[in-house]
This record gives C-alpha cells, structure tokens and sequence, in this order.
C-alpha cells in the first residue's frame, strides 16, 4: 500500500467517522426532544377516596381491614405516597367501631396521610352551605385524634362529588371556611371513574367470575390509558405543558387488588409518583379558577373552562360497564 493509499484511506476513515458522527448527532437532535418532555418528567400525586372503604356499608369490619392491608402493601411496597381521604360516618357501625378505625389507622401506620372528604359525602351542591360546613367539622373527630397520634395534623380537604359550589359566591365562601380551618383544597385532574368499575368488580369478585373481573380490570386500564392520553394532550394546549398531575381513585377491591398494574401503567408513561404537597406546588394549582356548575369535574376542565375552552371530544366511557353498574342491586353513585 503506497503512502498516497494510506493516507487516502485514513482521510476516508475520518470523512466516514465524522459523517457517522454527523447523523449520530442528527438522530440525537431528532430524538431528544421528545426524550426531553417524556419519561422521567411527568409526576403524578395518587389520592385515595371514599375511606375507609367506598363500599364499606355491604363490607364488615374484618373485610375493610383484610382490603386495606392488601392496598395498602401494594403502596408501601411501591414507595407511593399517598393521600386517602376519609367519612367519617363509615366508621359507625354496630359493633364494628373499633376495627373500622383500626382500617383507618392503618393508612397512618404505613406511613400515609389522612385528609378530610366531609363526614358523609355531603355535596356542595346539594346542600346548604351553613350545613356543608357543620360536615366539614363534623368529619375532622377521628381522624384528627389519629393524626395527632402519629404527630400530624390535617391539612387536606377533597370535595365530595367533586362539587365546589353551583354559584361563586357559595364556592368562594365555602373555600374561605377551609382555608381558616387550616385546610388545603386537594384538587383532581386525572379520573377514570374506577368507582363505575368497582360495584360491578366486586359482586364478580364475590361471586367468583374471574372471566368478568378480568374483562373489567382490562377495561378499566384501557379507558386509564385513554384518558392520560387525552388529558396530557389538553394540559399541552391548554398551559403549554403538563403540570404535575393528581390522580383520584378510591378505596376498594379493583384497586386493592389491581392498583399494581395501574401503577406499572402510570410508569410506563413517564410517571414519577410524588407527593401530594410537591404536585400542589406547581404552578398550574395558582391559576384563575371561576368554574361552577351542577356536576363536579377536573381541575384541568375548571382552568380550560375558566379561559373559555370548554373540553371536547373526551374519551367515551365503555357503556357496557355503565348497563352492569345499573343491573345491580346497589346502584353506584358518582364519589
Ligand atoms: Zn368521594
């Protein structure tokens, strides 16, 4: 090989690298912009509802306690945190006080946080605000003493329904009375109505039909997925990113015995589980919020209608899980 070949060859092997290296680069640049704004920077602060178990009126006290733990081990495995909020008129029952408020204390013993959802669900929209409020109060008695008893204080409030009031100044009033009451409001902006689910999952569960649990749970992670899918793209137009997202689910048997693979679903998408305090700081929390309506709805719906963009096109709920939850005996209501 002459001098001439060699140094003809190592010139090529340099043009050859640096044009690898060029489109190496390309392909980067092509990529990393949707690297950027995917895995790894999403969070999500999970919410639990409807304590200490959203059907807890057809459950005794030893299935509430045998449902709590097994959620509950799930979340602990998982370092979730989470934030359940609780009725307290759940907890009164015959005979069934003391293992009912050990359900609760539970959620504090694995080293979760209790917030207040009314004593018993009441709706804003439903009743009087002067007796809306005396729920308030009265839903703080139990679970303020085991708060204190794990060296906490409570600091959340979820509305019941969801409802924030059919007027301004009813909603501006009632948020004025929980705010002197030392609370923070715990909004939601991601819901896949695991409540519709969970009457029909659980009177398949009870009366053994895997084939149906299954068909539910498959159905409830695929409408999870389509509502993520939609509310990430809104979040998007609406503010320009994707805040930190609040999730709410609610306690019983689907997700006790499900909330692993919610959990896998969510990760997969970019999902950091973070808690509730750190999803509150985010900005999109502090935006003009002038919602008010008959039916209660995310946050996100509240921002967008708020600005005049009412959402459009959502993702429609499976019906034949509508038609199933209608066929029962115990119709569900909304949480
Ligand atoms: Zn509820």
């Amino acid at each position: 090989m002459s001098g001439l070949q060699t140094n003809y060859r190592a010139g090529f092997m340099r043009r050859t690298l640096a044009k690898y290296f060029f489109i190496e680069m390309l392909f980067l640049i092509a990529i990393l912009p949707a690297n950027a704004q995917n895995p790894a920077q999403r969070g999500i602060a999970i919410t639990i509802d409807d304590l200490p178990a959203a059907g807890a009126n057809s459950m005794t006290g030893a299935e509430i306690i045998e449902m709590t733990t097994k959620l509950l081990r799930t979340l602990r495995d998982r370092k979730i945190p989470v934030v359940g909020f609780v009725n307290e008129r759940k907890l009164y029952k015959f005979g069934e006080v003391d293992d009912r408020i050990k359900a609760l204390s539970m959620w504090l013993d694995y080293g979760f946080e209790l917030g207040n959802h009314t004593y018993s669900h009441a709706s804003l929209n439903r009743v009087g605000l002067k007796e809306w409020e005396e729920e308030v109060v009265r839903g703080e008695t139990v679970t303020s003493m085991l708060l204190a008893q794990h060296n906490m204080k409570m600091r959340y409030f979820r509305h019941p329904y969801l409802d924030t009031g059919r007027d301004l100044q009813t909603r501006r009033q009632a948020e004025a009375f929980l705010v002197e009451r030392g609370y923070r409001i715990a909004p939601i902006t991601m819901d896949a109505w695991d409540w519709m689910y969970a009457g029909v999952y659980e009177d398949a569960r009870h009366r053994a039909d895997t084939a149906l649990e299954q068909q539910l749970v498959t159905s409830y992670l695929t409408y999870t997925g389509q509502v993520f899918d939609y509310y990430e793209k809104f979040s998007k137009n609406l503010m320009g990113y994707e805040p930190k997202q609040i999730l709410l689910i609610h306690g019983n048997w689907l997700e006790a015995d499900h909330i692993g693979e919610l959990l896998d679903l969510l990760h997969r998408r970019g999902y950091e589980f973070v808690t509730l305090q750190d999803a509150l700081g985010d900005p999109a929390y502090s935006m003009p919020d002038e919602y008010v309506g008959e039916e209660g709805t995310s946050w996100l719906d509240h921002w967008a209608i708020t600005r005049g963009h009412p959402p459009q096109n959502t993702p429609v709920f499976p019906q034949w899980v509508i038609d199933k939850a209608n066929a029962l005996p115990h119709q569900p209501t909304q949480p």
